[in-house]
């Protein structure tokens, strides 16, 4: 156990208690049932098959298709379960809206819902997959809005520093995965791979990484290695989109500039910028650290997506490469802006913000932000996360042990 985990003890999600008062003072209907999951879920809830329910973390807020929180952590008589949260008013909008045969929901592990009209102990998935079912009524006010430990630091010192740590340990994780694959095939084919990675995104990340696995950088090249320029983009993309044949490729969600063709013909056009001749060699282009964002400027790549390949691709594949000095690669990683908002970050951002502060602004902090949620938020950490020790620890600033 960590310091910080032994000053502050892992606390319940505010705990279920009645709140007798005019049933009619509080807000109706399933967005009010899901503000009230993720304020604490004060109101007294039990689950139909007995077992009893606490909330560890309530998940992160999922609107769009599917369910309609990710990533909770919630205990069903002491065990624990990790997944998504589905609320409905009454139980019977789980058949009625599709979901039981819906694969985008065979990760929720419990439904929370105002009334159990049909009188079932559990909600069924596809093959009959039993899923929690909670039934939590409406209170009669308002829940108090929940404030994790990490709020109440915040406005003590701003976690800037413990972000920046975070991020840089994020990347020098992916440093240390690049280099492996540097040393066996060579730094130009692992920032291809990351390239590709990065521009699947969430949905596609899978499936992309199976492109540069069919058809690494070298083998790419040498489908047009003297075209003329402007035919050259298009032999590129057209050798991508035959590698990418019969993968599962998903365009839900996505805007379509982020759509999987688009981000293929995207990736051609930068191909065709960085590797100029059928050579797999480090670009000359990113021979300067300071170049990286604007060198990868191309159609279908804008000054976001040039950001997230620094991140995620360039810098990588280039520390682990060892091509650019590390004192110079990181003191770029800081100065970098934060290519945009994610979504799964939104609560934590109002939790460690304030005043209109944005906490991610930085694209270190925003990469340490993705690290603290990934291994502390989403696996129920309030309290021994590094950003919940309490003063005068300051809230995890001064702490260097690691996390
Ligand atoms: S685990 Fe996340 S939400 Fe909880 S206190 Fe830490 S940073 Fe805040």
């Amino acid at each position: 156990m960590s310091a910080a985990a032994a000053l502050a003890p892992a606390p319940a999600w505010p705990s279920l208690a009645d709140e007798p008062a005019p049933w009619d003072a509080a807000p109706r209907g399933e967005a009010a049932l899901a503000a009230r999951w993720f304020a604490g879920l004060r109101a007294p809830a039990r689950v139909e098959d007995g077992r009893s329910l606490r909330v560890r973390f309530p998940g992160v807020p999922a609107p769009g298709h599917g369910p309609d929180a990710r990533d909770a952590v919630v205990e069903l008589d002491g065990a624990e379960l990790r997944g998504d949260v589905e609320f409905h008013l009454r139980a019977s909008g789980w058949r009625a809206h599709g979901h039981h045969r819906d694969p985008a929901y065979a990760r929720v592990v419990l439904h929370v819902v105002e009334e159990n009209d049909g009188g079932a102990l559990a909600t069924l998935h596809d093959g009959g997959r039993a899923i929690a079912l909670a039934v939590a009524p409406r209170p009669a006010v308002p829940p108090p809005a929940f404030e994790p430990p990490c709020a109440a630091c915040a406005r003590l010192a701003p976690p800037d520093a413990a972000l920046e740590r975070l991020g840089l340990e994020r990347l020098r994780e992916k440093a240390s995965r690049a280099r492996h694959w540097a040393a066996a095939r060579g730094p130009a084919p692992v920032l291809h791979a990351l390239a590709l990675e990065t521009l699947g995104g969430r949905r596609n990340r899978e499936a992309f990484a199976a492109i540069a696995r069919r058809l690494p950088l070298p083998a790419l090249l040498e489908r047009a290695p003297a075209a003329p320029a402007e035919g050259r983009t298009e032999a590129l993309a057209a050798a991508l989109r035959e590698a990418a044949r019969g993968l599962p490729l998903s365009r839900r969600g996505l805007r379509p500039a982020a759509f999987p063709e688009r981000r293929l013909e995207a990736l051609a056009a930068l191909c065709a910028r960085l590797w100029p001749d059928a050579r797999p060699v480090w670009p000359e282009a990113l021979a300067d650290p300071a170049a990286a964002p604007r060198a990868l400027r191309v159609p279908g790549i804008g000054a976001a997506a040039a950001l997230e390949l620094t991140v995620n691709a360039v810098l990588p594949a280039a520390l682990g490469a060892r091509l650019w000095p590390a004192d110079e690669a990181i003191a770029r990683f800081r100065a970098l802006p934060a290519p945009a908002a994610y979504g799964q970050l939104r609560p934590l951002a109002g939790w460690l913000g304030g005043g209109g502060r944005d906490p991610f602004a930085r694209a270190a902090a925003l990469q340490g932000g993705l690290r603290l949620h990934d291994r502390h938020c989403a696996r129920g950490g309030c309290g021994a996360c590094p950003l919940s020790a309490p003063p005068p620890r300051a809230c995890g600033i001064a702490r260097e042990g690691g996390e």
